[in-house]
């Protein structure tokens, strides 16, 4: 399974070219044990800075444009939750993960990537689809990610649950809310349900869409999404969602998820309320010029 083309890799040696050193490569595994380090400070700060038990927060670790063997070496460190957002990119670094994880003595090359549950990296590892979902996307995704932060409009639910349905498993949803701030007629400054090509839906609609998903078959809806606006401070932001998502746990007892805050903004994310933390260039370091 060729990395080459697929991911983009680090400067010294091109990734196409590195081999895959058991263990991988040791000073890469120092900087990706340093960097943790540092992140698991930082959320744990955060944390007691706003009075919340560290504990509760999950630190996402947003792997897109890095090799394989560094998703491994951050598993070896402890990390077990893994997010991708481009399914060109994440399916053939999934396959790999799981092939390098493979405990040697297991043929590597055999059946699905996917395991029973569903989860392709196996038990204790979980991937996450954080990008912008096309329906005909949705079946490789499914191959693969156990959650889908990502979900905007209602016709990706039947896609998902039909696909999940099929797969014999149950796939996390969280709802994706643009924080771009919007005024309605009264002016108030509110969140929108991210934008759907009909300039963003209200509220109101995020209801509705959160009704579909708990009624779907083989979806299972976990909480909220979003990723703070460019040009505007991210507080006030954090804050539209957490009352988003204040509102959505009324009706969904169990949709308790805030998945915001990146490396820029996880303090603010974690003041308000942020549950999973979506981390990449603070734990792998600056991506080359790649969004
Ligand atoms: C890339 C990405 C992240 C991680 O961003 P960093 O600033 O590198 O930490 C988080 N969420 C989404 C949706 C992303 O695309």
């Amino acid at each position: 399974m060729a990395r080459a083309g697929r991911v983009i890799g680090r400067a010294d040696p091109p990734a196409g070219t590195r081999p895959i050193a058991a263990g991988g490569d040791p000073a890469r595994r120092a900087e990706l044990a340093r960097r943790l380090t540092v992140i698991e400070e930082r959320i744990a700060v955060a944390a007691r800075a706003a009075g919340r038990d560290p504990a509760g927060l999950t630190l996402i670790a947003v792997s897109k444009t890095c090799p394989a063997d560094d998703v491994v070496m951050l598993h070896t460190l402890g990390v077990c939750q893994f997010a991708e957002n481009r399914e060109q990119e994440a399916g053939p670094k999934v396959s790999m993960v799981t092939r390098l994880l493979a405990t040697p003595g297991d043929d590597p090359s055999a059946g699905d990537a996917a395991g029973p549950g569903g989860a392709a990296g196996g038990p204790d590892l979980t991937w996450h689809f954080i990008g912008q979902l096309q329906r005909n996307k949705a079946r490789s995704v499914l191959r693969w990610a156990d959650w889908v932060h990502s979900v905007d409009r209602s016709s990706l639910v039947g896609v998902l649950s039909r696909l999940a349905v099929e797969r014999g498993r149950s796939l996390s949803i969280c709802l994706q809310v643009s924080l771009d701030s919007q005024s309605d007629s009264g002016g108030r400054v509110r969140p929108v349900v991210a934008d759907s090509g009909r300039g963003g839906s209200d509220v109101a609609e995020l209801a509705a869409l959160a009704d579909l998903v708990e009624e779907a078959p083989g979806l299972t809806l976990r909480g909220v999404m979003a990723v703070a606006p460019r040009g505007e401070p991210a507080r006030p932001a954090f804050a539209r969602l957490r009352a988003v998502a204040e509102r959505l746990v009324m009706d969904h007892p169990q949709a308790t998820v805030i998945s915001a805050g990146m490396s820029g903004d996880l303090e603010v994310a974690v003041a308000e309320g942020a549950t999973h933390l979506r981390i990449g260039t603070a734990l792998f370091g600056e991506r080359p010029g790649v969004p």
